[in-house]
């Protein structure tokens, strides 16, 4: 059972995520802008930075996909419902929800899940 004062902390630790992760991407989004496409470079380092272009995007598209998951954990906080386990609907382990307030599933629930 969470308490009123981790329900607090983790208020804070999840809105303080998701503005981490939006900056993260701002920061992206201008690093990647800064390489123009015609550049003078050779066409092998050429091919490296529209590699890591992609990179850059697939990184920032799992970005907004946890900033999403981190929305509803704050719902799911708002809503008293933070920290239960979607499939048993037990308290999901503190540590888990330390490490990734977006859990959904407790460890025993999520070794199921992935094998
Ligand atoms: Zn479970």
């Amino acid at each position: 059972m969470i308490t009123a004062d981790q329900m607090f902390e983790f208020e804070d630790k999840i809105d303080a995520l998701i503005r981490q992760l939006q900056q993260e991407i701002a920061d992206a989004a201008e690093s990647t802008a800064a390489v123009a496409p015609d550049n003078a470079i050779g066409r092998i380092s050429r091919m490296d930075s529209m590699l890591a272009q992609e990179v850059a995007k697939a990184a920032v598209a799992l970005k907004q996909k946890r900033i999403l998951d981190l929305t509803a954990a704050r719902l799911r906080l708002d809503q008293g419902r933070f920290g239960w386990c979607a499939e048993c609907l037990k308290d999901i382990e503190m540590e888990r929800l330390e490490m990734a307030p977006e859990t959904v599933f407790c460890a025993a629930c999520s070794v199921k899940k992935n094998s």
